[in-house]
């Protein structure tokens, strides 16, 4: 095989595209989440192309079906494990086939940590989010919470307080972890009001996320309950980049995001690219994602010509 693609957000899917369109006859491993990151947004307002929004399965599926029209082949499977160190470098599916390829474009994703209470799966798509950029528009003139206190926290909150009437920031610690100048736009701002030294319980509300209870110093002799009504709940605490499959063979910077060559998806490994949300530590965008994927592409047609 010349060449193997792992993933199918819009990174795979655009490196398909353009693999299949350099009859590199590609073959894409669809993964756990066919689709990737974007099928757990309500609404994609943002790519280019779509003047009334698309929903993230149109768009996905018709990403999918434009690879397939150039004779890209699908394979439904999780990647078990992998040998970048010989030529053609080896993968293993969970249902034990091995698939040898020239060439492999990882473009596995990141998935966004979540606080692990079951409420957040309950309520996933009815008011629970991990991205505000994708669905704070939903909740112009609501309340809304986000949890976290790092960068993207307040990031986000500073977002959704130019879209929302008021956000909460739950922060588990009594102070901000971001930069002091997230830190200032957040605590300046009128809309934010930062509870300190809270954690979630869980979420309450039917059929929608319509409030929160809260616990304030859990532990400690002035531990208390408290609920705020709230029509959004955001996860802010992080993202994890899906690498760890790669580790043995692929640079990773401390998180874990792949390390690529400057503005290229080259990773250390010669035929073996990086392109979307796992190497990209800043934008997490499926715009750009996309454009990494053509490039990883190109690079692996110019690799084989060699
Ligand atoms: P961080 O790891 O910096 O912050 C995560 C936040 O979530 C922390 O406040 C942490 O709390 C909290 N948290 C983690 N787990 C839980 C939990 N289970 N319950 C409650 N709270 C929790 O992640 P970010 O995504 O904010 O940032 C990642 C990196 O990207 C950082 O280096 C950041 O500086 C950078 N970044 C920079 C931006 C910019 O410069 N504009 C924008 C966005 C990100 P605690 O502090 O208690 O650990």
């Amino acid at each position: 095989m010349n060449c193997l693609i792992i993933g199918s957000g819009p990174a795979g899917y655009t490196a398909a595209i353009y693999a299949s369109r350099a009859n590199l006859s590609p073959v894409l491993i669809e993964g756990p989440q066919v689709g990737g990151q974007l099928m757990i947004t309500t609404e994609v307002e943002t790519f280019p192309g779509y003047p009334e929004g698309v929903a993230p399965f149109q768009m996905m599926d018709d990403m999918r079906r434009q690879a397939e029209r150039f004779g890209t082949q699908f394979m439904e499977g999780i990647v078990e494990k992998v040998d970048f160190s010989c030529s053609p470098k080896k993968v293993w599916l969970d249902n034990g086939t091995l698939l040898e390829s020239e060439t492999v474009i990882v473009a596995t994703g990141a998935s966004a940590k979540f606080l692990g209470i079951p409420s957040e799966e309950e309520y996933k798509g009815r008011g629970v989010s991990a991205c505000a950029t994708c669905d704070g528009f939903f909740y112009r003139n609501k309340t809304v919470a986000v949890v976290g206190g790092g960068d993207t926290a307040c990031e986000e909150a500073t977002y959704l307080a130019g879209l929302c009437k008021k956000v909460y920031m739950i922060v588990r610690k009594p102070y901000l972890r971001a930069s002091e100048i997230m830190q200032q736009r957040v605590l300046n701002n009128p809309k934010i009001e930062v509870l300190f030294e809270h954690n979630t319980l869980q979420l309450t509300g039917e059929p929608k996320v319509q409030g929160a209870d809260l616990v304030y110093r859990k532990g400690s002799a002035e531990e208390e309950v408290r609920h705020i009504e709230i029509d959004g709940f955001f996860l802010a605490i992080g993202h994890k980049p899906n690498t760890d499959l790669f580790a043995a063979y692929l640079d990773r910077d401390e998180e874990g995001y792949i390390k690529v060559q400057g503005d290229s998806p080259r990773t250390n490994v010669a035929g073996v690219y990086a392109a979307g949300d796992c190497a990209d530590p800043h934008y997490r965008q499926a715009i750009v994602a996309a454009a990494a994927g053509c490039k990883a592409a190109m690079e692996a047609e110019k690799y084989l010509k060699q």
